[in-house]
């Protein structure tokens, strides 16, 4: 196993008024036997960077090094690293112990050993009873789990994975996605998984990456992320429903109080931890959908602030409730147990979390205090 150090990568694509900067100096460490999640929306630059890691895209800039070895210049099969993609490209004439066996005949290693790889491969992903089926005869998870055993097998410092998911059902992939944290305990390897799906990143990563625009936004654990992200970015765009992020201002004619400039929302802050430096400034102020609730049911405790909204449109999951409602422009989306509510169109008193509130600069949407 190995660790993995990226110093100022960068990836610019084309030359002169054609150069497109696609990742802009990365520095990041994946440590020995972790696994770390890149992830960011389309076109980010996360597919970008580990096929950098994994040699298949030159580095423009910058040193990278696997373990102790710096390997800009060394070619993939010298890497010691092994990737899964997508689109799993099975040999269709090959059986799969034939399919799990290729790489190792290529690499010359003897008869037995590539049993004994092909054998153990095959038990722990389950594909012992399947050792003689072509990929034809496989279903979608099944052929998945072979391209992860073509992986195991070869028995590599770094595994690689590409969005690994994207073609499994939903109910597949959440398996698979079981399989693959599974593995990782298993095998203790040190692993780099890139996905577009926050909620993929949530479960699988010990430390995950947000990527923006080619920019490394925030590298912390799921927690961390979810609890304190760096920025305005991050902070939308990590949680399902998405942190509402109303655009405002902090006044203080008597006591602190946030406006909202779209639509007349105001949140009194008398008892909120406001950052230094707010009072008078436009900020961003974030709160996510659980931190509001409707006001007359059960308190958490806590300090608090009250606001009417009209209800616009609910959304009942069967265990909870997304409430979506507006003041003016402003919609504001609360997560709430199963309640009786206003109907559409009516007010709604909405209470918002003052210990939860997040503030970002305006400008460049960096997290302040
Ligand atoms: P997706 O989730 O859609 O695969 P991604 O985050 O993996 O997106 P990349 O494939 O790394 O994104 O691409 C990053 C940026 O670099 C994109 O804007 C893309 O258009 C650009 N890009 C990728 N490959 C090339 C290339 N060969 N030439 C020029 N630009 C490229």
């Amino acid at each position: 196993m190995a660790r993995v150090r990226l110093e100022n990568v960068r990836k610019v694509y084309g030359v002169e008024s054609q150069a497109f900067v696609a990742v802009h100096g990365a520095d990041l460490e994946v440590r020995d036997g972790e696994l770390l999640v890149l992830v960011g929306p389309s076109g980010c630059g996360k597919s970008t960077l580990l096929r950098m890691i994994a040699g298949l895209e030159t580095i423009s800039e910058g040193r990278l090094s696997i373990g102790d070895r710096v390997v800009n210049d060394v070619p993939p099969k010298d890497r010691d690293i092994a990737m899964v993609f997508q689109n799993y490209a099975l040999y269709p004439h090959m059986t799969v112990y034939e399919n799990l066996a290729f790489g190792l005949k290529l690499r010359k290693l003897p008869g037995d050993e590539i049993d004994r790889r092909v054998r153990e491969a095959g038990a722990i992903l389950e594909l012992a009873e399947i050792l003689d089926r072509r990929p034809r005869q496989l279903s979608g998870g099944q052929r998945q789990r072979v391209a992860l055993g073509r992986a195991i097998v070869r028995q590599p410092a770094v595994f690689l994975f590409d969005e690994p998911l994207s073609n499994l059902d939903a109910k597949l992939r959440v398996q698979t996605r079981g399989e693959i944290a599974r593995l990782h305990r298993r095998l203790g390897a040190t692993m780099i998984y890139v996905t577009h799906d926050q909620v993929e990143a949530m479960t699988l990563g010990e430390r995950i990456v947000v990527l923006n625009e080619g920019r490394i936004q925030q590298i912390d654990t799921p927690l961390g992320l979810y609890e304190r992200p760096a920025n305005r970015f991050v902070a939308g765009f990590i949680g399902s429903p998405a942190m509402n992020l109303v655009e405002g201002v902090v006044e203080r004619p008597n006591a602190p109080v946030f406006r909202a400039l779209d639509g007349g929302l105001t949140i009194n802050l008398t008892s909120a931890a406001v950052p230094e430096g707010c009072i008078g400034q436009r900020v961003t102020l974030g709160i996510r959908p659980e931190n509001i609730r409707v006001a007359g049911s059960l308190t958490s405790g806590g300090t608090q602030s009250e606001a009417t909204l009209l209800l616009d449109v609910v959304e009942s999951m069967g265990n909870e409730i997304f409430v979506y409602a507006r003041s003016g422009n402003q919609a504001i989306v609360a997560r709430v147990p199963p309640e009786p509510l206003p109907a559409p169109g009516e007010p709604i008193r909405l209470v918002f979390d003052l210990d939860k509130l997040h503030f970002f600069d305006s400008t460049g949407g960096d997290r302040l205090g």
